[in-house]
């Protein structure tokens, strides 16, 4: 007899990789999930029920989630049937680009409540039902940025490396309730996320930053940065793939990337521990040749890689 359907929740679904995930396990050809995709907007659903199509309200149904909000994650929970999940995404999050002078300390708050404390609620929300149960997968939508700093994305990689030694940690006492973590580690990918940000920072005023600073964000670290997601972007349906292979593995990996062409960047801090290589060279790049870097970026995206993204 086939195993009963898991149950799986997802936060952040109204676009991007969230909405992709759902929908491909809604789909999934053994019907092996009942996914409970989850949004903090309810009004933005039209998108998800329309790509899940027949899979929604009978392997997909939608709820109202705010992962910032302990009522609202209670109230999301005591409608899951028996209230237990067996596999937890982590998926919601925002991103916070600029120099940090120009940036709030509000703002930066509000990355941590989203991106780490809106993780951790969820997980202790669930995490007793698992033990119980001896069983479950908790899955952490991370970052390439949660295993080295980009510049001017302090804050936000900063809120990534929280959650790789936030869950890396916990990783060892669950494993004794035959609970696994799974943090996912996407380079680039082109959502609606990355696409408002670039937006939203190109016009920004970031009132008190120092006349230099502002020139190499705006002239030097933008147009890079548009080059990175041109050439080496995934998509996030890509992205989803790779998560639903490791939802479906019976031995989840405690860490995947999802980019192979992004490993040349990520591999320079492996190479040399004391992490000079890595900021010197990033240093050159960005400050001294910006065309060598572009050129370097546009090498990546070529050919030269032949499976430059997992799944095939
Ligand atoms: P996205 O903006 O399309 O998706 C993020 C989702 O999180 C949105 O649906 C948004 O509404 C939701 N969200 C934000 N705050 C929330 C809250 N308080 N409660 C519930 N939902 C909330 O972008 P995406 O790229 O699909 O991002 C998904 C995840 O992937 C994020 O954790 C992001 O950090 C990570 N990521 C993105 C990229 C990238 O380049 N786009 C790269 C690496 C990792």
């Amino acid at each position: 007899m086939a195993d009963a359907p898991r149950t799986v929740l997802i936060s952040g679904c109204s676009s991007g990789i969230g909405l992709e995930l759902a929908v491909q396990l809604a789909h999934d050809p053994r019907q092996r999930y009942q996914v409970v995709a989850t949004m903090r907007d309810l009004g933005k659903k039209g998108t998800l029920e329309a790509a899940a199509g027949k899979a929604l309200g009978q392997t997909l149904t939608v709820a109202q989630l705010d992962v910032c909000s302990d009522e609202s994650v209670a109230q999301c929970l005591s409608c899951i049937q028996g209230g237990e999940v067996d596999v937890l995404v982590n998926n919601a999050g925002v991103g916070l680009v600029g120099p940090l002078e120009g940036l709030s300390l509000a703002a930066m708050q509000n990355v941590f409540d989203t991106n780490f404390f809106g993780a951790v609620r969820l997980v202790k929300a669930v995490l007793p039902g698992m033990k119980r149960r001896r069983q479950g997968h908790i899955v952490v939508v991370s970052s390439v940025m949660g295993l080295q700093g980009v510049v001017f994305n302090e804050v936000y990689a900063a809120s990534k490396f929280a959650m790789e030694g936030f869950f890396e940690s916990l990783a060892v006492q669950l494993l004794q309730f035959n609970i696994f973590i799974s943090l996912v580690e996407p380079g680039p990918v082109v959502t609606e996320f990355e696409g408002k940000l670039l937006e939203q920072v190109s016009t920004a005023e970031f009132p008190g930053t120092d006349p230099d600073t502002l020139s190499y964000f705006r002239d030097l670290y933008l147009p890079a940065s548009r080059e990175l997601f041109h050439n080496v972007g995934q998509s996030p349906q890509d992205v989803a793939k790779v998560i639903v292979k490791v939802i479906g593995s019976a031995r989840p990996p405690l860490r995947r990337q999802t980019n192979t062409r992004y490993t040349p960047l990520t591999a320079l801090k492996a190479m040399d521990p004391s992490g000079s290589l890595y900021v010197r060279t990033s240093h050159r790049l960005l400050f001294r040749w910006p065309r060598l870097l572009k050129l370097g970026l546009r090498c990546l995206a070529c050919s030269c890689f032949r499976t430059p993204v997992w799944p095939r």
